[in-house]
């Protein structure tokens, strides 16, 4: 479902390119469960975003379902995205004006669904993450680990085949990151593939293939190792 090749990026700045990504190789079937890894500033970020079709490659090629997306205008590539990715990011960003049932909603508003079936849907997925008492409540009402599983659910709701998360766990409690990522255990054994970002090893398990970014290149790649038949 992913397909990158040779994929630089480089952030314009006032004192000239900043370069991030580096000949990023990598391949993505669909129903893989992938965990990054890497330290702070290696472009696991920037790789998402790209991933994700919210930032563009300055080099390469990354075909997304069959769609170089690279090379595509920009409303056929959102058209891509909105049925192919659900996108959870670094932090929440939740509206803190509406109700749950309404940010779980919103991206249905672009989808062009009137409002009843909006609110079903929404609501579906709140029951599925264990939020159904909570629907109207406002995101700072409830808890950091709830807000989390608010934005699976708004991710989940075009059905995408593929879910990005970007430290889906950041600043939860390790109780609370194991419910999330039970969610995503159970998504990925639903048929959906998920990349996700972790700093933490034990949240990075719960994948079935581990790759690690350092200045902003793959230096890891578990299912390469797998491959080349190394034992041990
Ligand atoms: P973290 O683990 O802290 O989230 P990361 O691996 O996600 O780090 P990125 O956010 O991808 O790292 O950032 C990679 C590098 O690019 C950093 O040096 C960062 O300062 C720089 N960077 C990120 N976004 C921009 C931007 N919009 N403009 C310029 N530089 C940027
Ligand atoms: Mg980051």
């Amino acid at each position: 479902v992913i397909e990158v090749s040779h994929l630089y990026k480089a952030y314009q700045t006032p004192a000239g390119p900043f370069p991030v990504l580096a000949d990023v190789n990598l391949q993505v079937a669909q129903g893989d469960y992938v965990a990054i890894m890497g330290p702070s500033g290696s472009g696991k970020s920037t790789f998402m975003n790209i991933l994700g079709c919210l930032d563009m490659p300055s080099a390469g090629s990354y075909v997304l379902d069959g769609y170089a997306v690279a090379t595509m205008a920009a409303d056929e590539v959102a058209r891509v995205r909105n049925k192919t990715i659900g996108f959870v990011f670094q932090g929440f960003n939740l509206l803190a004006r509406s109700s749950l049932l309404d940010n779980v909603a919103l991206p249905l508003v672009y989808a062009g669904l009137g409002k009843e079936e909006r609110h079903a849907r929404a609501s579906e997925l709140l029951k599925k993450v264990g939020l159904s008492k909570h629907m109207q409540s406002r995101p700072n009402q409830i808890s950091g680990g709830q807000q989390q599983r608010v934005a699976i659910a708004r991710a989940l709701v075009n059905q995408p085949r593929l879910i990005l998360a970007d430290e889906p766990t950041g600043n939860l409690d390790s109780t609370t990151s194991e419910e999330i990522m039970a969610i995503f255990d159970g998504l990925n054994q639903e048929g959906i593939t998920i990349v996700l970002v972790t700093h933490e090893t034990d949240i990075a398990e719960h994948a079935r293939r581990q790759i690690r970014f350092l200045d902003g290149k793959v230096v890891e790649d578990t299912s390469h190792q797998a491959q080349s038949g190394r034992v041990g």
